[in-house]
C-alpha cells in the first residue's frame, strides 16, 4: 500500500504539479500569515463583537467593520465553526495525513483554515482537494462518512461550507495521482493568473503575459 501523501501537497498538486515538484525539493516553512489565520480562528466569538481598535490590532485582510459584518454572517450560517470539537489535529487517512483546522461532530465533518481570499462564490480548486482529504482522511480514522466540510478564510471573517460531490471526489483522486506520479518536473502551466501568484516562478521560468509582452516589446 503506497504511503499517506500530506494534504499540503495534494493543495499544490491541485494548483499545479510542477509548483509540488519545487515545493517538495526547497521544504520552506509555511508563512506566518498561516499561524495568524490560525490565531483568528480560534476566537471568532469575541472578534465577532469587539470594537474597530482591538479589531485592527490583529491581521485582517479587510477593515474591522467589513470583517465583523462577514463574520457575524459567517457565524449566523455556520456556527459550528466557533465551537469545534478538535483543533489542529493531526489526521492520518489511508491515503493522505496531515493537519486539519478544525474536527466537528454532530455530524462530523472538518475544517480547512487559510490566510488567503476567497473567491466570489465557493472555495478554490487547491482547498477543495484540501478538505476532501482532510474529510476522507478523518472518515477513515472514525470509521464514518464525512459529508461536509468547511474553507474559513479567517483574515476575512468568511466561512464557505462545501459538500464531498463526485466532482470534487474526481478532483481530490486526480490531485493524488499526481503527487504519488511526480518524478522530475512536469510541464509548466503557461497561466497567467496562476504563475502570476506562485510563489516559485523564479525558479520556474514561467513568463506571465505581462512579462512576455515586456519582452516583445523590445524585439
Ligand atoms: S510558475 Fe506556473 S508553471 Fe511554474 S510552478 Fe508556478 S504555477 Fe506552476
Amino acid at each position: 500500500m503506497s504511503e499517506p501523501v500530506a494534504f499540503s501537497d495534494l493543495a499544490r498538486a491541485a494548483y499545479c504539479p510542477r509548483q509540488l515538484y519545487y515545493a517538495r525539493r526547497e521544504d520552506r516553512d509555511p508563512p506566518p500569515e498561516h499561524d495568524r489565520a490560525r490565531d483568528l480562528a480560534a476566537q471568532y466569538d469575541a472578534l465577532a463583537v469587539a470594537a474597530d481598535a482591538a479589531l485592527a490590532t490583529y491581521d485582517l485582510a479587510v477593515e474591522p467593520p467589513e470583517f465583523r459584518s462577514n463574520l457575524r454572517a459567517s457565524l449566523d450560517r455556520h456556527g459550528r465553526v466557533a465551537d469545534p470539537a478538535e483543533t489542529a489535529a493531526y489526521v492520518r487517512g489511508k491515503d493522505a495525513h496531515g493537519r486539519v483546522g478544525k474536527v466537528h461532530t454532530g455530524p462530523l465533518s472538518v475544517s480547512i483554515v487559510t490566510p488567503g481570499s476567497p473567491p466570489e462564490a465557493g472555495v478554490w480548486e487547491p482547498q477543495s482537494v484540501r478538505a476532501v482529504a482532510a474529510a476522507k482522511a478523518l472518515a477513515w480514522r472514525e470509521e464514518q462518512p464525512v459529508e461536509r466540510a468547511y474553507v474559513e478564510y479567517a483574515r476575512h471573517g468568511v466561512v464557505r461550507e462545501l459538500s464531498l460531490t463526485t466532482r470534487r471526489k474526481a478532483a481530490y483522486r486526480r490531485a493524488l495521482r499526481a503527487a504519488r506520479a511526480l518524478d522530475g518536473p512536469p510541464p509548466r502551466l503557461h497561466d497567467d493568473a496562476k504563475c502570476g501568484a506562485c510563489e516559485y516562478r523564479e525558479e520556474c521560468g514561467a513568463k506571465t503575459r505581462t512579462l512576455r509582452s515586456l519582452l516583445s516589446s523590445g524585439d
